[in-house]
């Protein structure tokens, strides 16, 4: 006979003689009920135990964390918070947990102290939730780009290019440390190296994926992701998923028209699979705020801010008019600002963009048009010489969740700017190529999974959003 998952069982119209289910014993009440859990879904099943008839050997076993398989007739529950419950015939002992040493105990535990014990703490109610809506948006991301005609491309995670300039890159090589191959001038010597050459891990996929929309069409890339970043933030992981679409002939307006779409899109979708999950959370998140102050307690629940940015646009500022709010806001007039603000190029940190997101326009924000000499080098120039088209997308909560440009197509103004910034046309000759052999207008931005999974789960650390984190001192499992 085979099992029957618990959401089947639950959402069963009629009851049912026989029934197997398998999962995990949440907690064992009064000798007789157990909550099962299997994963399929938030709630557990309730198994009433036979306790007369069952061995007292078989009972002792039962303890929170084992692995049980019952079988019996699913019955009307006479007990509150349920429909079904499983009325047990038979029950099997599959995994003993030894319920003393069991870390999962059925009480509140630390963020912390759920992440030394990643292995485990999808075990509990809000790992689970968090775990089955990462599933799902990832599942979203597919299907919105699958049903735009996208194609799917994976850009290499080993990459021979050190250019792409988004971050502190993770070295990748097969020498020894020992003995190291030195040149004549005594720099590590990579031509002895496995690929002839230095590679890193990627930290973007972007220029890869630019050479295949311009073929293409439209692409996107989904996969991971690395920085060495040395900040020990509650935004950064040194291993994260990126998303990555690129559009052959789309100028900034219709990437900022496709980023806000896709947003729009994954979140809905989220919502209408995953509600008990996104219930649950939204609870947790109540209980959360209850600890804090009430000047900085949310004004919304987690489903009133999902539903805010289905149902609003996204307010579009550019970089001049971002400046010119800052400059003039209180908290940099009163210097409560780490980084004041007092000059029209100045690179803006988190606070500035949590502060025009959360208590300036009160709703997600799209910056455009952003000093040149503070972005990429192949964000398209303006014509006023000193902006590029680029766009950044903050959100409540999170600050950046999406950074992305107009790529610049004019081979001369691209090669004149690789000059200026002393990087090696000779390494990106490839990357060259594509404004040499048909160039056309074309754009793209890099969202970071993570950080959407923050927003849908509201969640507030990245840590507790990706099944094992890896930050700085940090790659245990
Ligand atoms: P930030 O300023 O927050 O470090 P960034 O400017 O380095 O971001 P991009 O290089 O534009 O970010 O990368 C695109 C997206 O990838 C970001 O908008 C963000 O959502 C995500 N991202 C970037 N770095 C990280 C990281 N270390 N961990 C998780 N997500 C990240
Ligand atoms: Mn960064």
């Amino acid at each position: 006979m085979k099992h029957t998952k618990v959401k089947d069982l639950l959402s069963s119209t009629k009851t049912l003689n026989e029934v197997n289910a398998k999962g995990w014993v949440r907690t064992f009440r009064n000798n007789q009920f157990i909550a099962l859990n299997d994963g399929s879904t938030i709630n557990n099943i309730q198994c009433v135990v036979d306790f007369e008839n069952t061995p007292e050997e078989t009972l002792k076993r039962i303890t929170t964390g084992a692995a049980v398989s019952v079988y019996g007739e699913l019955v009307e529950s006479k007990g509150a918070g349920q429909k079904y419950e499983i009325q047990v015939s038979r029950l099997e002992i599959l995994g003993d947990s030894d319920a003393e040493k069991f870390p999962m105990q059925p009480k509140k535990h630390s963020l912390e102290f759920l992440r030394e014990n990643a292995h485990l703490r999808v075990r509990t109610n809000a790992f689970g939730a968090i775990m089955r809506v990462r599933s799902v948006l990832a599942h979203a991301v597919h299907n919105y780009f699958q049903e735009k005609g996208f194609v799917y491309v994976n850009t290499p995670i080993i990459t021979g290019s050190d250019a792409e300039g988004a971050g502190e890159m993770f070295k990748v090589t097969a020498l020894p440390f020992d003995g190291t191959p030195r040149t004549e001038e005594g720099k590590v010597n990579y031509k002895e190296d496995f690929f002839g050459k230095e590679t890193n891990l990627t930290v973007s996929g972007q220029l890869e994926a630019e050479t295949y929309a311009m073929a293409l069409g439209q692409v996107y890339t989904f996969g991971p992701t690395f920085r060495a970043e040395n900040s020990n933030t509650s935004r950064h992981l040194a291993e994260f998923w990126m998303i990555e679409p690129e559009v052959a002939f789309n100028d900034l307006n219709d990437n900022m028209d496709l980023a806000e779409d896709f947003i729009q899109y994954v979140i809905k979708y989220t919502m209408d699979k995953c509600g008990d999950d996104l219930k649950f959370l939204e609870g947790r998140l109540v209980e959360e705020e209850k600890s804090k102050p009430q000047a900085e307690r949310s004004e919304m629940t987690l489903l009133e801010k999902l539903n805010f940015v289905l149902e609003n646009n996204f307010k579009r500022v550019s970089y001049t008019e971002a400046i010119d709010i800052l400059r003039d806001c209180t908290p940099n007039k009163k210097k409560k600002f780490n980084y004041i603000i007092n000059e029209w190029g100045a690179d803006l940190q988190s606070e500035h963009e949590r502060y025009l997101v959360e208590k300036h326009f009160k709703c997600p924000v799209i910056l455009f048009d952003y000093p040149a000499n503070i972005k990429a080098f192949y964000m398209r120039l303006n014509e006023d010489g000193k902006t590029v088209r680029a766009m950044d997308i903050l959100f409540p909560g999170i600050g950046e969740i999406v950074g992305g440009s107009q790529r610049e197509e004019r081979y001369d103004v691209l090669v004149e700017k690789m000059k200026v910034l002393g990087i090696d046309e000779e390494e990106l000759w490839w990357y060259l190529d594509t404004r040499r052999f048909g160039s056309a207008v074309h754009s793209g931005f890099g969202l970071g999974f993570e950080r959407l999974v923050l927003f849908v789960t509201g969640m507030t650390n990245i840590r507790d959003v990706i099944p094992f984190p890896r930050t700085p001192q940090n790659a245990e499992f």
